[in-house]
């Protein structure tokens, strides 16, 4: 057996104080905004927000954020209670029902808008979700718009030894078993679903920028630290294993890729290369070249 060589763990870190995005999702900011991971520690991912449980009291009225750009990146949004409904400038909508993902490549620029599904609003419940931004290489930032709906039975599965737990396999491969989700770069992204006890393993390439956030449960990582629920995990540079073993049944995002190094330059919805992008992004959003979209 190879001897492992475990990823060193950087930071747990607690969820910091959560903002509105519009009025509809409550969300904790993992990156960039903390020192930790700043503008380019987790690339190719760019931003993670985390909606923490959140009991969403009933309402007549949809929340959510209103029509907005995005140009230069994708965004993935990860339904794990409760139901997120969208509308896109390119025609797309759906609903991101529980366990589903939906993948929207912004690209060259898109409008859309992010609510609470109408009957889901109706009833209130419990939300928990995640949006996280994939920047994409230069060469891809002004690719066609598209959209990939990503439902939980499409994901590709790895099932422990007693079939309880298993590694949900969203994008990217583990143990031989491909995501169904397309991606610009090298990214994996997975739901390890653990009961209490059981154990499992991931190697990644030492340079991939690799974090995991504790969705439910309580893990301990490389046999060493403890993270509770609601917490990210930010992994350094120095070996390729790690090992996770569930203090109770468990459900963990992971997040590994392969960083894009290139200059980043980012205002509010866009994430380009230079500030002349950002300028021609806002330019072209003004001059109604993101299309059209009903609010
Ligand atoms: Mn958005």
């Amino acid at each position: 057996m190879m001897e492992k060589s475990y990823k060193n763990i950087v930071s747990i870190i607690p969820p910091p104080p959560f903002h509105m995005v519009g009025d509809g999702f409550r969300v904790h900011n993992f990156f960039p905004s903390l020192p930790e991971t700043g503008l380019k520690g987790m690339s190719p991912f760019f931003l993670l927000d985390y909606g923490s449980k959140w009991n969403v009291p009933p309402s007549d009225v949809t929340k959510g954020v209103g029509v907005h750009p995005h140009r230069g990146f994708e965004t993935v949004t990860i339904a794990y209670h409760g139901k997120v409904a969208h509308h896109d400038s390119a025609g797309n909508s759906g609903v991101i029902g529980e366990g589903d993902v939906q993948w929207m490549t912004a690209g060259a620029g898109i409008l859309h808008k992010e609510y609470h599904e109408k009957e889901f609003s109706k009833r209130g419940g419990l939300l928990q979700m995640v949006q996280l931004w994939v920047n994409l290489p230069a060469e891809y930032k002004m690719t066609a718009p598209k959209y990939q709906a990503i439902e939980n039975g499409n994901m590709g599965r790895f099932y422990s030894d007693d079939k309880k737990s298993f590694i949900e396999i969203i994008a990217g491969e583990y143990n031989g078993i491909k995501g169904p989700a397309f991606t610009f770069s090298p990214v994996n992204l997975f739901n390890a679903k653990l009961k209490e006890g059981a154990k499992s393993e991931f190697t990644f390439n030492k340079e991939y920028n690799t974090g995991m956030v504790v969705i439910e449960g309580e893990i301990k990582i490389n046999n060493s630290k403890t993270a509770p629920a609601d917490n990210f995990i930010l992994f350094g540079h120095s070996g390729e294993d790690i090992v996770i073993e569930a203090a109770k049944d468990s459900i963990v995002l992971i997040l590994s890729g392969e960083p894009i190094n290139e200059p980043i330059a980012s205002y509010g919805p866009f994430v380009m290369n230079t500030e002349a992008e950002i300028k021609k992004a806002y330019e072209d959003f003004y001059n109604g070249n993101f299309g059209y979209l009903e609010d």
